[in-house]
């Protein structure tokens, strides 16, 4: 089994020359966390998940979580202990707010620590992936004495949280939600329901688990208006912070999954349990989408996790498998297979979209702390233009980088042959594991229709036109490199196609809604593409060219406008292309004869 290595360096590249993490540290609200000490730290984590979580994500894979019939779930052993080690070193806590505990980094930070997290085990790190959604809504919307009894023990990670939306008939619709709330007289709630695919709805790593519950409130409206967000304590909490009597809430079920198997996948019942109402009443969803944004960019970074994993394992098994006589070898020798072009062809796939993903992930991270900051400095427009940049990325973050996941991990798992196929090697694992991040936290269909129905239209297209003209001028400054071939080219002409769709979605997007949600998955895959290769074009540009590590990043760069970007060229068609083709056949026609 290949090992992890945290790669530092290249999150380091990113920070510093694409993702401008000395901006970042620069405002008031960041100012304490300056980019050497969070290299510092980073190097710290880094060390921690390849030694202590990293050597845990096969048992994942093999043992698993375990359903009792006493509703009790438990995970291996090296779960616990790693995650006894994880609440111990407190790096989860260094985002949050340090009031309750936290340490006030931005966000960027965290998500390099996520990002590593995820790399070394990623059913483990769906823990704290929810625990830090349900700290987001606590914080934002939570009273004072929600914040003080539940925040300090969620950020040290000895409590989880987990997210309750889904029902059997509540999926992409949560407006469909049917499990209710009833007064109880005392200020508390008692919720009555059923939940199903709860990550991590039940375990025995920490010592409590804090649910948050969308649920429906006595004669409330139908729809989204109508839901209300709760907070369920598996075990109720005393005045003195101490754990009190087990609520009803229990775990009947977990699910048996394609992957992530180390993470609980449970169907949760809620039987008069005991809640508290976060926030106002009905005003649940609204509250949900604050945190949507973190959620969202996090589960496009697990694209990005496992890719890295994969790669570092294929590029491993590359050098060590022979195979054939690579093309100049001599006669009579067996040539490792990373010797043959089409082998580094997958290599410098992966290696590429790492690269481009990476850039996305880490810039829609910045431009969600740059928002922060200019909130907290009290200037309006820049918050306004830092959140509309950081809006228009997350669906691209989210529904591109884990399609993009999933395609490297196949990749990664073809370089093994035969031997990626069967579970030994591990490399199906990673592919497995892949498979659920287009699914949850809003299906990449949701995502597209996202980035067309309300992202496309901020400031009437502004938004994404004046990134493209950014990436116009990147690349007159490519074409004057010496050493980015047809980069500038291939860009220029990707922006024009991404221009062309964002026009005619502009337009079709008031009279013909069937055909703009009939384009938006190739528009999201077009303009994801692109915004990638501008990012790495800044990162090339920027990084000293006589720097031997800078030269590797910029070789990628230019790999991925030369080979990678231009596979979008031919998706102009079916974006503009009306949704009158889909529907052709009616449904008693689509059936097979
Ligand atoms: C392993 C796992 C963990 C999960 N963890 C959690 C969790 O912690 N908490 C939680 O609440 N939920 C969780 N979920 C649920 C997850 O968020 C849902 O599965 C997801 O939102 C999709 O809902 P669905 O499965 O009902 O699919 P459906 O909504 O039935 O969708 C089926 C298909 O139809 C498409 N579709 C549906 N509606 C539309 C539309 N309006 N426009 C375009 N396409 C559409 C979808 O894109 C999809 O391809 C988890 C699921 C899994 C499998």
């Amino acid at each position: 089994m290949s090992d992890y290595t945290p790669p530092l360096r290249d999150i380091r590249f990113v920070m510093e020359h694409i993702a401008d993490l000395d901006q970042i540290s620069a405002t008031e609200l960041f100012g304490h966390a300056d980019p050497d000490t969070i290299h510092d730290v980073l190097a710290e984590v880094g060390r921690f998940m390849a030694e202590v979580v990293a050597p845990t994500n096969r048992d994942g894979d093999t043992i698993g979580a375990s359903w009792h019939e006493d509703g009790s779930v438990t995970l291996p052993d090296s779960f616990k202990t790693a995650y006894e080690k994880w609440v111990a070193s407190g790096f989860g806590a260094m985002p949050f707010d340090p009031d309750y505990g936290g340490a006030g980094f931005p966000w960027i930070s965290a998500i390099a620590v996520q990002e590593m997290l995820t790399s070394a085990n990623m059913a483990l790190s769906l823990c704290p992936l929810l625990t830090q959604g349900a700290i987001d809504a606590i914080h934002a919307h939570g009273s004072d004495d929600q914040r003080a009894a539940y925040l300090p023990k969620m950020m040290t990670g000895e409590w989880s949280g987990t997210m309750n939306l889904t029902e059997p008939q509540a999926g992409s619709d949560v407006g469909a939600v049917t499990t209710k709330a009833e007064p109880r007289g005392d200020g508390s709630w008692a919720i009555t329901g059923q939940k199903i695919f709860i990550t991590w709805g039940e375990h025995d790593v920490a010592d409590n688990i804090i649910h948050l519950v969308l649920a429906r409130t006595p004669d409330s409206p139908p729809g989204t208006k109508g839901i209300s967000m709760f907070v369920v304590p598996k075990f109720l909490i005393g005045s003195d912070g101490s754990l009190g009597d087990r609520n009803t809430a229990s775990c009947i079920s977990i699910e048996h999954k394609l992957g992530i198997h180390g993470s609980p996948t449970c169907v949760m019942s809620y039987d008069g349990a005991i809640g508290w109402l976060v926030g106002g009443e009905h005003e649940g969803m609204r509250n949900m989408f604050t945190m949507m944004n973190n959620a969202r960019l996090s589960v496009g970074l697990e694209g990005l996790s496992l890719s890295e994993r994969a790669y570092q394992q294929a590029l491993q098994y590359a050098q060590d498998r022979e195979q054939g006589r690579a093309i100049g070898a001599p006669a009579g020798t067996s040539s490792p297979i990373i010797e043959h072009p089409d082998v580094r062809r997958m290599l410098m796939t992966q290696r590429a979209w790492i690269d481009g993903m990476r850039a996305l992930v880490y810039t829609n991270a910045g431009a969600l702390d740059r928002a922060d900051s200019a909130r907290s400095a009290g200037d309006a427009d820049g918050a306004r233009h830092w959140q509309e940049f950081a809006d228009l990325l997350i669906p691209l973050t989210k529904g591109l980088c884990t399609d993009v996941g999933t395609e490297m991990t196949s990749l990664a798992l073809q370089i093994h042959g035969g031997m990626g196929y069967v579970e030994e090697t591990g490399a199906a694992q990673h592919y497995r594991d892949a498979r659920i991040a287009p699914i949850y936290e809003g299906t990449n269909g949701i995502q597209a229709a996202d980035l067309v129905g309300r992202k496309l239209g901020m400031r009437s297209g502004g938004v994404v036109t004046d990134l493209l003209d950014e990436f116009d001028a990147r690349a007159d400054a490519l074409d004057a490199a010496d050493d980015m071939g047809a980069f500038g080219e291939r860009l220029r002409a990707a922006v024009v196609d991404a221009r062309a769709a964002t026009e005619h979605l502009l337009q079709t997007a008031p009279n013909d809604p069937r055909s703009l949600l009939g384009g938006s998955t190739p528009y999201l895959r077009l303009l994801g593409t692109t915004v990638c290769a501008g990012l790495l074009a800044k990162g090339a540009l920027a990084a000293d060219v006589d720097d031997e590590f800078n030269a590797t990043k910029r070789a990628s760069a230019r790999f991925f406008g030369e080979q990678i970007l231009p596979t979008v060229s031919g998706l102009l068609p079916s974006i503009t292309a009306s949704a009158d083709a889909l529907y052709e056949l009616d449904p008693t026609q689509l059936t097979t004869r």
